[in-house]
């Protein structure tokens, strides 16, 4: 493999391109023939400096910016957590048909049964493959999944008599746990990791009282090991008159093949843009289904899915059941996000059944073809047996001055997105790498081999690591003020760099 050969050029700020009266793509005799179509209400004249250029120069500045990024469409992309597997393209035509993106929420809901049966056969399909009795696709994302759980939770505790105040979290969970814990009135208490990398029943008994109202488990979980102890953690936390809530973002190491239902989780949230390939980023759309056991249906958000049972009321006819006073109440406007369900579901109905679990299958051969590749020369923290992905350290690199941040930076030198890095947070720089099922065996070996690579150079030319990348247009932002002081003009860029020379930078934080 040869690294990229022509560095990319940087892209001027659009502002810097602005000529004055540049509009459109129409000769000007044209275009006043098209102006009088905007109302004059909404021509804005009180932005300062806005730009002004002709289509193709917008056209090809922003497609060259693109050019400039990363994405699954582009190169490997094994984030760690993320779950970035490929995302059908026959998913968005079939989120396309106009049955699906042309019908309004208000529409009678006898002119929309199909896509109503859409999202009764999808929260079915998900019951199935979570063990548990029910389904609501409201919500529109992991985290607000898991915090309609825990909504659920509360409400059932108080149907018992007490809310309760604790919920035991473990040390090595995504952050949005401990958020949607505290922001339901609940305090996170955590649960230690073993030596194996996992939570023994022992700790989890330790900490329970009646104060527990569930534990929050990821399983697999955030480091890619099974939780082998589950069954017997299950039983003490139901003992104690708690509920189990699965963080469900990692089912694609389970699909097919293990039901969080029969490990004694009683709520679960998935997340469709993980393994139901629909797409993530840009803080597009996502969709967190929560499941719940049958008797804690009466909680979820309403209104749900429904048939008319009576023959005089069109018996069958699917409708919207707005009649649930022990709901939580709505999370999301009408279907949830719903172009999101029509992919999940295609893909669904794509794979089928014996499809979804050959998934999981490659999923965690690719993981473990990734961890047998480059065991020895990074460091494992735990020994224990990987699932869908497999965390990494740079305990080895360091004694050459090399850390997690040098490692991924190379990586897109040699043409990969970086792994996660420095998550989850128990593991010290630590890199999360997840293949998914997607990626074929030339490349999952071309990334062992940078790796590779990059562990030789640690030793031998540390220098190159230090100053990687060397193939983008810039090499080392402060990323941390990049996002939070964005410069949009080069005039305003080098002002502002002198004056911000002497702050401090900031620590590295996981990729969304
Ligand atoms: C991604 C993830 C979440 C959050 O899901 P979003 O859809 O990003 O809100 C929660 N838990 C785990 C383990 C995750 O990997």
């Amino acid at each position: 493999m040869s690294l990229t050969e022509r560095k990319p050029e940087l892209e001027a700020p659009i502002f810097e391109k602005s000529g004055v009266g540049r509009v459109g793509y129409h000769p000007s005799a044209a275009a006043d023939a098209c102006e009088p179509r905007l109302d004059a209400s909404l021509l804005r004249d009180d932005l300062d400096g806005f730009p002004e250029l002709s289509e193709p120069e917008v056209l090809r500045h922003y497609t060259r910016l693109s050019s400039l990024n990363f994405s699954a469409v582009t190169n490997f992309y094994p984030l760690g957590s993320c779950t970035m597997k490929y995302n059908p393209i026959v998913n968005d035509r079939m989120a396309s048909l106009p049955g699906f993106c042309g019908i309004h929420p208000y529409a009678p809901t006898e002119t929309v049964q199909g896509a109503l049966e859409l999202i009764r056969d999808l929260e079915h399909w998900l019951a199935e493959i979570s063990g548990l009795g029910a389904v609501s696709l409201q919500p529109a994302a992991g985290a607000q999944g898991e915090l309609t759980g825990i909504k659920i939770i509360r409400r059932w505790h108080l149907a018992q008599g007490n809310a309760r105040s604790k919920i035991l979290i473990p040390e090595s969970a995504h952050g949005t746990n401990p958020a949607s814990a505290a922001l339901s009135g609940y305090d996170a208490v955590v649960i230690p990791t073993d030596e194996r990398g996992l939570m023994s029943a022992d700790s989890v008994k330790a900490l329970l009282d009646d104060e527990v109202a569930a534990l929050m488990v990821t399983n697999p979980s955030t480091l890619g090991l099974f939780e082998v102890e589950i069954a017997e953690i299950a039983k003490a936390v139901h003992d104690a008159g708690a509920l189990v809530y699965m963080d469900g973002a990692n089912m694609n190491a389970l699909m097919g093949k293990a039901k969080p239902g029969d490990m004694g989780a009683d709520i679960l949230q998935f997340n469709l843009h993980k393994t139901f390939s629909t797409p993530h980023g840009g803080g597009g759309p996502g969709a967190g289904p929560v499941a719940v056991r049958r008797d804690l249906e009466k909680y979820l958000p309403g209104p749900r899915i429904a048939e008319k049972a009576s023959a005089a009321e069109k018996q069958g006819l699917l409708y919207w059941d707005a009649d649930r006073p022990d709901s939580v109440g709505k999370v999301r406007s009408f279907y949830g996000n719903f172009g999101i369900l029509v992919r999940a579901y295609t893909y669904m109905l794509a794979c089928g059944g014996d499809g979804l679990t050959e998934i999981t299958e490659k999923a965690v051969l690719a993981a473990n073809y990734i961890r047998a590749g480059l065991v020895g020369r990074y460091h494992l923290p735990y020994d224990t047996a990987s699932l869908h992905e497999v965390v990494f350290t740079d305990k080895v690199q360091n004694a050459h001055g090399i850390k997690t941040l040098d490692i991924a930076k190379r990586l897109l030198d040699y043409g990969f997105h970086a792994p996660t890095i420095y998550f989850p947070l128990v593991v010290a720089g630590a890199i999360m790498i997840e293949p998914t099922e997607s990626e074929s065996v030339e490349t999952l070996d071309a990334f062992i081999d940078a790796m590779l690579r990059i562990a030789d150079e640690a030793e031998n030319d540390p220098q190159r690591l230090h100053d990687a990348p060397e193939t983008t247009p810039l090499a080392r932002l402060d990323e941390t003020r990049a996002a939070r002081h964005p410069v949009l003009t080069w005039k305003r860029a080098s002002e502002d760099i002198d004056d911000e020379r002497d702050s401090q930078s900031a620590q590295p934080e996981k990729g969304a």
